[in-house]
């Protein structure tokens, strides 16, 4: 679903869009200030221990456009990225995320807000002051913040990964690798950098699906998955569980966490507000 432009550019295209390089450049252009005019909107999915108690949630972007309705961040994000929009996008997702978190008490209430951060964002020599900055302005506690990097973008260059996520340490927010097992080089960015949590992409736990053609055969490899983590002292949370077999069977496999449709899925603020227990427990 990537093209090759003819400038040498890299284009995204996705099918909805009838691959129309009209289209496309329409969409670029009114995404353009998006940002500004409102539009953009943060749905938050829970994160959960496996006997239900909420641990957190992450923040997923959306754009309300006003003609094309409710637009999903893999159909823009991308765009973004092209156009380096994804910059005032991400820092608006992160303030907006850490501003909810401090509405919500998180601090209080031992929860954790997760971010989605893109290779650009995460690539800038001013991203780690970005987000001192961010938790200055707000007041959110640094431990109710994790970030979410994916293997592809810390692996683009090592050096400056290693730099950000030892700043990011030293500022003492999480640092989560995210969509775990799906690229090239998944152990490598395990023996490089240090993350504290890893989460297990949603394809492994496709294969723990009741119709799953080999169960077993993927419950041993979610299973290494899982030891590996916590032998390199890593939570892990299992993404997209949908059915009530795979939280069952992740039960017994020992995972941290889980997030996915079964527990319920991304919604706006005040929908995922009802998840979030009326007492404030006791703080430890
Ligand atoms: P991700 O960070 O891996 O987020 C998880 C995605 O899986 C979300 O899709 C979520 O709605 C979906 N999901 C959760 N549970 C289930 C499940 O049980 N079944 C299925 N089929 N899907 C489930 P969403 O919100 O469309 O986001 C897609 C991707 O877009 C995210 O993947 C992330 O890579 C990116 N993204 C979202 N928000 C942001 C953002 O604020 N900034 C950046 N840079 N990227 C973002
Ligand atoms: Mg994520
Ligand atoms: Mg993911
Ligand atoms: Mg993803």
């Amino acid at each position: 679903r990537v093209k090759h432009g003819g400038g040498g550019a890299i284009l995204h295209f996705e099918p909805e869009m009838g691959q129309d390089v009209h289209e496309h450049r329409q969409l670029e252009r009114e995404l353009r200030g998006a940002e500004e005019r409102r539009e953009l909107r943060l749905h938050y999915q829970g994160r959960f221990e496996p006997d239900g108690t909420l641990v957190g949630f992450e923040a997923l972007v959306r754009w309300q456009h006003p003609i094309r309705g409710l637009i999903p961040p893999d159909r823009f994000i991308p765009l973004a990225e092209d156009t380096r929009l994804i910059l005032p996008i991400g820092a608006w997702v992160l303030r907006e995320a850490c501003e909810q978190a401090v509405r919500w008490n998180f601090s209080q209430r031992n929860l954790c807000m997760s971010v989605n951060v893109s290779p650009m964002q995460f690539e800038q020599p001013e991203f780690v002051v970005q987000v001192r900055e961010t938790l200055h302005a707000t007041g959110l506690d640094r431990r109710c913040l994790i970030l979410e990097l994916t293997e592809s973008m810390v692996m683009r260059d090592l050096d400056r990964a290693q730099e950000h996520m030892s700043e990011l340490r030293t500022l003492g927010v999480g640092i989560a690798i995210d969509d775990f097992g799906t690229g090239y080089s998944s152990l490598s960015v395990l023996h490089a950098l240090h993350f504290d949590h890893l989460k297990i992409d949603r394809s492994f736990t496709r294969g723990l699906e009741s119709s799953s053609a080999n169960p077993a055969r993927i419950t041993q490899v979610m299973t290494a998955m899982i030891t590996l983590a916590h032998n390199l002292n890593m939570s892990v949370t299992v993404e997209g569980v949908e059915e009530h077999a795979q939280l069952q069977l992740l039960r017994t496999l020992g995972c941290d966490h889980v997030q996915g449709y079964l527990l319920t899925r991304p919604v706006p603020a005040e929908l995922a507000e009802e998840f979030i227990p009326v007492a404030t427990p006791a703080s430890s």
